[in-house]
């Protein structure tokens, strides 16, 4: 069965009533299938402004879900494998967000604001919605920690721990005023001065890239560039020349001068799709590491989703709790809000 010629023929009989949207980790040959591309934070983007009453997710189950939370009315979101989680998205729940912020307002002197990556749950985006907090990406962090702490707030930064010291290191935070918690509690005594506390979680993906694998590709090429994704460990970022959103990462790809070698660490689809539009460089990726999930999605999956979008049973459609889309929205709405604020001001 050719399942690319299923999909243009779908895309085609359904014009600009459906929208299908790709994470840059997709495989190649869904990804080709794109409307539009990009990281978390341009999906959630185009999702909210979307105009298609269509929206087809290839990515994770938590970005679907985003859409879904981000969707008008009459609006409805499908993804070709629901699933297709995010180990990181599952490494908390609305409970344990809700015991770990109640033991940090005890101990911090400042008024403390949940910081929630994009990786999680609509369940968890809504209970931070309803404590006054928001979402982030890997290309905001920084200036959404940077304003919640020029307002002389505290930050608790969560599910991803690397996200949250790598963004602390980039903003010169002391190390005394971080701290980490995790299911069992912190790591260490929370003290009034702490400013970022940040959850003890991770992406398998990222954390597989080690500082061994950076000098080893120094070793080899000396003259070498190494970019690497926020998610991967402080000493692997701090080690590496460039640590940066995956929109980051493209961004340097496309200014490097040809010749240049470059070591990419993070998702190696992306990696490998880096490396065939930029032939006149040499692009390795620092460690062979994909995403699991991300791979899920295949074209014969999306072409089952696009054959089935109108039956109401549909497998393939991503919905969310009223109130917890509401919620959730909020905590996305908020960052998006905030995002164009901060950028407006400089
Ligand atoms: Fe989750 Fe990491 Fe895969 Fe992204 S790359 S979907 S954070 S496991």
């Amino acid at each position: 069965m050719n399942w690319d010629s299923e999909i243009t023929r779908h895309k085609k009989a359904r014009g600009r009533d459906m929208l299908i949207l790709a994470h840059y980790y997709q495989r190649d040959d869904v990804f080709a299938h794109a409307d539009t591309s990009g990281d978390s934070y341009a999906l959630a983007v185009s999702a909210s402004r979307a105009q298609a009453r269509l929206i087809v997710f290839c990515g994770v189950f938590f970005m679907a879900e985003s859409a879904a939370a981000l969707a008008r009315e009459g609006q409805e979101v499908f993804i070709p494998d629901q699933e297709a989680g995010c180990p990181l998205a599952d490494m908390i729940d609305p409970e344990q967000f809700q015991s770990a912020l109640d033991m940090i307002t005890r101990h911090i002197r400042r008024p403390v604001v949940p910081l929630l990556y994009i990786n999680s749950s609509a369940r968890v985006k809504a209970a931070v919605a309803r404590a006054g907090g928001m979402t982030c990406t890997s290309s905001n962090a920084e200036l959404l920690v940077r304003a919640i702490l020029a307002e002389d707030g505290a930050v608790f930064f969560l599910p991803d721990k690397n996200l949250g010291l790598n963004t602390a290191r980039a903003l010169g935070l002391p190390e005394h005023e971080i701290a980490v918690i995790g299911p069992k509690g912190p790591t260490s005594a929370l003290a009034p001065d702490h400013r970022l506390i940040v959850w003890d979680g991770f992406c398998n993906v990222h954390v597989r890239f080690s500082h061994a694998d950076v000098l080893r590709a120094r070793s080899a090429y000396p003259y070498s560039r190494i970019l690497v994704h926020p998610e991967c460990a402080p000493k692997v970022a701090a080690a590496a020349d460039y640590a940066g959103s995956t929109r980051g990462i493209i961004n340097e790809v496309e200014k490097a001068r040809a010749g240049e070698v470059l070591f990419i660490g993070t998702e190696l689809n992306l990696v490998r799709r880096l490396s065939k539009a930029r032939q006149d460089l040499k692009i390795l990726p620092l460690r062979e590491s994909g995403c699991v999930n991300m791979n899920k999605i295949t074209p014969e999956k999306l072409a089952a989703a696009l054959r089935t979008i109108d039956d109401p049973e549909s497998p393939y459609r991503v919905t969310v709790e009223p109130d917890i889309a509401r919620l959730s929205g909020v905590s996305l709405e908020r960052m998006i809000e905030r995002v164009e604020r901060e950028r407006s001001a400089v």
